[in-house]
């Protein structure tokens, strides 16, 4: 069988971070018919609810809901993400068979250790995966361009993505994690929020995409300046 060749590779530390942060930009290019797929890092042994065969079901689910062509887990210690050689290979192995363009990391400052490392365990397989002389199997590749998806609100994205047309089924993939959201009991908190998961996912992309005159919008940032070509094609009006 033909190895799949990615347009989009999103990687994260856990399942269901990538649903959480840019679940609605993997099904919207999905929707425009771009190749995407998901690498996570950890199989959530640490996580505080449910088990990791739970969460490898629940991700098989979340995966078809947002229709990306592939998933896959590396199978890393959770809790426990480090920049090491050996882990780099392992992603640059990963890079080499499926040759994304096109790679969307965490942002690089987080409250969990492993979302702020695996942004820069990736950066560096990433650049190692495009040496000539590096032997890790396959043929060198390098992702041309690699994003950042913002998960705060204290920090102002290079740009958002309009959401809107996706949210639902955004919600829907992040439902599909029984185990991590269905069954709180009232009150329980679930760490990053002391309110209805749901409700602030929501509230978080409303503002977002307030900030470019949408419904709802999720935020990037990259270390490069954006090229404009033609700027009668800007989005978001002035006034
Ligand atoms: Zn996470």
């Amino acid at each position: 069988m033909k190895t799949i060749k990615l347009d989009i590779l999103a990687i994260a530390a856990h399942r269901d971070d990538v649903e959480i942060t840019l679940g609605g930009t993997l099904i919207k290019m999905a929707e425009k018919g771009y190749k995407v797929g998901v690498l996570d890092l950890t199989r959530g042994e640490m996580g505080s609810y449910g088990t990791p065969a739970q969460r490898e079901k629940e991700a098989r689910k979340a995966a078809q809901i947002m229709g990306v062509c592939l998933r896959e887990n590396l199978g890393l210690p959770d809790s426990k993400i480090e920049n090491t050689y050996e882990n780099r290979l392992k992603i640059v192995r990963f890079l080499r068979k499926y040759k994304p363009e096109l790679l969307i990391l965490p942002y690089w400052k987080g409250r969990h250790p492993d979302h702020y490392k695996t942004p820069e365990l990736a950066y560096e397989a990433a650049f190692l995966s495009g040496l000539n002389k590096l032997k890790a199997g396959g043929e060198k590749h390098r992702p041309r361009k690699i994003l950042y998806s913002l998960a705060y609100y204290d920090e102002k994205p290079s740009f958002v993505v309009d959401i809107t047309e996706q949210m639902d089924r955004k919600l829907e993939a992040i439902r599909a994690y029984s185990s991590q959201f269905m069954n709180l009991k009232p009150g329980q908190e679930v760490p990053f929020t002391k309110t209805d998961v749901f409700e602030s996912i929501r509230s978080y992309n409303r503002y977002f995409g307030m900030m470019i005159q949408k419904g709802y919008g999720e935020p990037y940032l990259m270390k490069e300046t954006m090229e404009v070509e033609d700027l009668l094609a800007l989005g978001v009006n002035s006034i």
